[in-house]
């Protein structure tokens, strides 16, 4: 697929991200924008997270944040998809968004994007327990995916470099996902 072709595709996956579900802001972006930095993976570890090393989809489970950056470079636009909602639906929002997530890249594949992948926002949630340990396999791997802090994304500073910026209101959650275009 030529660039011009590639754009125009990726305003239809775009368009389609838009009409999802709880989905109140979405943007197409070129990857150079996104911020990389060693310190969100390593606020995984350190800041306490209860979901460290418990989630397959987590740390220290997932690939090392240069090994996300030199598959990164492989890729030149993403869609920055939020979802929005009040602080009582916290868990259901972000269902919603790891859906979001996952719907988007199986209609960027099916518009000519083989390399189509999608990151959520926070920890894998979709079964109640995860069966992490030496030789622990995922029970959904089809529709699991890491999410853009676990790979050392930057997500506030992202967002607010391509005009997304993402408001803390009081009783009210943001969760951000992105799907990586190719
Ligand atoms: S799909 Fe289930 S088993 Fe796989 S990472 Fe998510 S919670 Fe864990």
């Amino acid at each position: 697929m030529d660039l011009m072709t590639k754009l125009e595709n990726a305003k239809k996956v775009l368009d389609y991200a838009r009409g999802l579900e709880k989905v109140f802001a979405v943007k197409l972006i070129e990857t150079r924008d996104i911020v990389v930095d060693e310190r969100v993976r390593f606020q995984c570890s350190h800041s306490g997270c209860r979901e460290y090393g418990k989630r397959l989809m987590c740390p220290p489970y997932v690939p090392e944040v240069d090994d996300f950056k030199k598959v990164l470079s492989n890729y030149i636009m993403g869609i920055l998809i939020s979802v929005k909602g009040s602080s009582e639906d916290v868990f259901r929002l972000a269902g919603l968004l790891h859906e979001a997530v996952y719907s988007t890249e199986k209609k960027a594949f099916s518009m000519g994007f083989p390399f189509a992948a999608g990151l959520i926002g926070g920890p894998c949630s979709l079964c109640e327990k995860c069966p992490t340990g030496e030789n622990a396999k995922c029970i959904k791997r089809e529709k699991a995916r890491p999410s853009m802090e676990a790979m050392g994304i930057d997500v506030i500073k992202t967002c607010k470099k391509v005009g997304m910026e993402i408001e803390f209101k009081e009783g009210e959650v943001t969760w951000t996902g992105l799907v990586l275009l190719d």
